[in-house]
């Protein structure tokens, strides 16, 4: 249902929190982030309300620079701590909002293969495909890319991979998903964000290129590469979006 994710200069496990808030108003069932502690992802979820993840938060104790959150309206799958995003499989952790219309054909195979499913959801295969993907290439951009090629229905989609601490990846189809840029600091930092709405980053930003149907990228805290469907680099308008007050 919301998806917020930063590439940030600071701790991010409260600024997650406080993207998620301000999706709130859309409704929710369960919610939960996935912080880069160094090189490897530390997810905390909770079913119900945000307080909830804001007690797993507080225990946890997340520490790292970029990260990713999700608040889900559950279509497949009960609302339970099991069933929230982020989800993990092996190197990969994904938050996704919309519905895997195939999931249930690739989850099969998967399973037929030996591959463990740990959720009811149709967003666990998401996770499961791409870390098979990546483990049998070297070349992460094409295994994102063989990704979407092998998955039909509605998607928003952030993910982290565990090796690779100032990366995030993207991708949207008939899901919305805004990218929003930081200001440049003095010291030649800067931060990049990610939202399924641009009132999730408003914030931090207002200043963001909504990804078209079809739409992936790659994301660092310092710069963008945004791909069309077909794989040829495009660049999307920056729009100045209002504050909310
Ligand atoms: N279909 C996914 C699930 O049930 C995502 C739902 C959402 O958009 O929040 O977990």
């Amino acid at each position: 249902c919301g998806i917020v994710g930063i590439l940030g200069q600071s701790d991010v496990a409260n600024r997650l929190l406080e993207g998620l808030a301000r999706l709130e108003y859309r409704g929710y069932d369960s919610a939960g982030i996935g912080v880069m502690e160094r090189s490897r992802v530390k997810v905390l979820r909770a079913a119900g309300k945000l307080d909830n993840l804001r007690g797993e938060v507080h225990q946890g104790k997340p520490k790292g620079r970029v990260g990713i959150g999700h608040t889900r309206w559950a279509t497949h799958g009960a609302a339970t701590q099991g069933n929230a995003h982020p989800h993990r499989a092996g190197d990969v952790t994904l938050v996704h909002n919309g519905i895997i219309e195939n999931y249930i054909e690739l989850r099969q195979a998967l399973e037929a293969e030996g591959v463990a499913f740990t959720s009811e959801t149709d967003t666990e295969v998401l996770a499961h495909v791409l870390d098979r993907l990546v483990r049998s290439s070297d070349d992460l951009h094409a295994a994102c890319q063989a990704l979407l090629k092998r998955i039909r229905g509605s998607y928003a989609i952030a993910v982290l991979f565990d090796g690779h601490p100032d990366l995030m990846f993207v991708a949207r189809n008939g899901s919305p998903l805004a990218i929003g840029y930081g200001k440049l600091a003095n010291d030649g930092t800067a931060e990049m964000y990610v939202g399924s709405d641009a009132l999730a980053m408003t914030d931090w930003t207002t200043h963001v290129s909504y990804l078209e149907d079809g739409d992936w990228a790659f994301l660092r805290p310092d710069r963008v590469q945004i791909f069309d469907r077909s794989g040829v680099e495009v660049s999307r308008d920056i729009v100045t979006v209002p504050k909310d007050e």
